[in-house]
């Protein structure tokens, strides 16, 4: 349940992204997110990319019993959300980690994994972490359909185009992929859950 205060603080964290122009999760996504969480009962997440802790914390905020693990490697936003985590006197739930996510080893087991950091390596991510899963759970993408980017015929850069082709592989990867059910959503900017089989 939010208080006043809470919502107050939640709005200046979206103030703060928007003016630094820090990418966080949409309305509809999160709310997505959010929903997903509580109706499956998730309790211990793993998120790749915190950026300023916005999603952390509302994940954080579903059910007091919820702990999450959120790995930054910007230094700057991981400070930011080590203050935002704060405010909320989260920091006992929300462990936050300050490195590339591909330096970090974890044992720990989560319910969700939430892929939310550079978009041309999410099956890097996907396949560094799903040992850490929990059968039966969940591994959730953002940013699926790329500003409606992914699929399109849109003159591009070409810079732009091979980060399209990289999460168009990584739509393809997920079809393909025997071990996990994938389902894709348009919400947001395109949500993908894929379900440890
Ligand atoms: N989940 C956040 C939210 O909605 O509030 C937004 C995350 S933002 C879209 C992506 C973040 O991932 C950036 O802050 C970026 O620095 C971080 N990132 C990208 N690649 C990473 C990596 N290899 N390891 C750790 N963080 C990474």
């Amino acid at each position: 349940m939010f208080t006043i205060f809470g919502v107050c603080m939640l709005e200046n964290i979206e103030k703060y992204a928007k003016e630094y122009n820090i990418p966080i999760m949409q309305k509809e996504g999160i709310e997505f997110l959010t929903d997903f969480i509580r109706k499956n009962n998730i309790k211990k997440i793993l998120e790749i990319g915190t950026a300023i802790g916005y999603s952390a914390i509302k994940m954080a905020l579903v059910d007091q019993n919820i702990e999450i693990v959120s790995i930054e490697r910007d230094n700057e936003r991981y400070k930011e959300a080590v203050k935002n985590v704060k405010l909320f006197n989260l920091e006992n739930r929300i462990k936050l980690i300050n490195q590339d996510a591909f330096d970090v080893e974890l044992n720990d087991k989560f319910d969700l994994i939430f892929i939310d950091a550079a978009k041309a390596q999410s099956i890097k991510f996907f396949t560094k972490f799903e040992k850490n899963l929990n059968d039966n759970k969940y591994i959730i993408t953002d940013n699926i359909n790329f500003h409606g980017l992914v699929g399109s015929n849109e003159k591009m850069s070409r810079n732009l185009k091979q980060l399209v082709r990289k999460i168009s592989d990584y739509v393809d990867f997920l079809k393909n992929n025997n071990n996990y059910i994938t389902k894709f959503y348009d919400i947001g900017d395109g949500i993908s859950v894929s379900i440890k089989r």
